[in-house]
């Protein structure tokens, strides 16, 4: 005898593989992990220019809306392995995490109390930029010649500023990339380098190539292959829709919660959703108590919660995501995914959401890029 479930489990499986399948954006690079502390893994690939506005991008879509710079800052808090899109990095605005942290910044001096601070209130942060794999042969051949998007850790961002800012080239026994490392007609290579360092990614030997040259030559010559860079260009991802938009009321929600702690009963008026329960559940004080430093801030700022000293042991949860500047940023972020997100990726408005069919387009592309890889070998050494 069978039993009949009310629940449709066809349409459950839908659901699972469109979860899965939204947790990787197959234009997106993430570089690979060393398996030790002696490997190092490295690319070489060009930071592309600023998308303009009504720029082509990958899909035929015109872009809405130009960058200011080469690259879009992008942030989240952390909270119980979910990401929170920041609106102070995101958006230049009032952020409720980021102000607690700042606040808690100015009463606390010590090295140790201020990484926690960072580690429990402020956002992981990166920088979107579009990319252009050379024809290393170092590089995987499925990259040669590919335009991606990459979330720029901080340390590279780093130097890419370091390296906008630089004067001049340096001597002949250390020339140095220095000023506008995209301009496609004259650019300096990037080499990233992912080694371990005490257990964590780290890219500090990263590093930008000292000769500029055009992104695409022509074939046995040193002058720019304009029509292909134009190819190249043209392939550029629009990053915008590549960032979550922040969402206020949640992240208040989020702050509540580490605020107030699930057992105040006045914390439970913002919590109606399923979602949120769970999320209280989760968050059920296990480990040590707080210093008792943080707690004069939290009354001072009104939020009803001294009272409740076991209030802030759940931020705990979250130190795991926010280890150092090294951090894996990408690799963490694919580890959950906000519900704005999934909202974002079936709107129209933004020119990634929005490409048209392209299978055949892709192809095209694919085979203008396997060209383009054919002119880059033996480019560089
Ligand atoms: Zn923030």
């Amino acid at each position: 005898m069978t039993h009949k479930s009310k629940y449709d489990v066809d349409a459950l499986r839908k659901k699972l593989t469109e979860q899965g399948s939204r947790k990787s954006d197959p234009d997106e690079f993430r570089p690979d992990k060393p398996k030790d502390v002696s490997t190092e893994i490295k690319y070489r690939f060009y930071i592309l220019p600023p998308v303009c506005q009504n720029d082509k991008v990958k899909g035929g879509a015109l872009a809405a809306k130009g960058m200011e710079l080469y690259a879009i800052p992008n942030g989240a808090h952390w909270v119980n392995q979910k990401p929170h899109a920041c609106p102070r990095v995101i958006n230049n605005e009032d952020c409720i995490m980021c102000n607690m942290g700042f606040d808690l910044f100015k009463l606390h001096e010590s090295k140790e109390k201020r990484t926690k601070i960072r580690q429990q209130w402020m956002p992981n942060e990166q920088w979107l930029v579009n990319i252009f794999f050379t024809g290393w042969k170092s590089n995987p051949e499925t990259l040669r010649g590919k335009v991606m998007w990459y979330a720029l850790p901080k340390t590279v961002y780093d130097l890419c500023s370091a390296t906008i800012h630089r004067q001049d080239g340096g001597d002949e026994e250390d020339p140095q990339a220095f000023g506008v490392f995209f301009d496609e007609f004259n650019a300096f290579p990037l080499e990233l380098v992912v080694h371990l360092n005490g257990g964590q990614v780290s890219y500090q030997k990263t590093r930008f190539l000292p000769t500029a040259q055009p992104i695409v030559k022509k074939a046995d010559s040193t002058e720019p292959d304009e029509e292909l860079i134009q190819k190249v260009l043209d392939n550029r991802h629009y990053l915008y829709g590549k960032v979550d938009e922040p969402n206020l009321a949640r992240l208040k929600q989020v702050y509540d919660t580490l605020v107030d702690g699930d057992d105040d009963q006045s914390g439970d008026a913002g919590f109606t959703s399923d979602e949120s329960k769970n999320e209280k559940k989760e968050e059920k004080p296990k480990e040590e108590k707080p210093k008792a430093e943080d707690k004069p801030k939290l009354e001072s700022r009104g939020t009803a919660s001294a009272k409740n000293p076991n209030k802030s042991d759940k931020l705990k949860n979250n130190e795991r995501v926010t280890s150092g500047d090294d951090d894996d940023v990408a690799s963490l972020l694919s580890q959950g995914e906000t519900p704005v997100k999934s909202e974002k990726s079936e709107k129209p408005n933004t020119a990634a959401a929005s490409k048209p069919s392209t299978a055949e387009s892709e192809d095209e592309d694919s085979t203008d890029l396997a060209n383009i890889m054919a002119q880059l070998s033996g480019d560089d050494d």
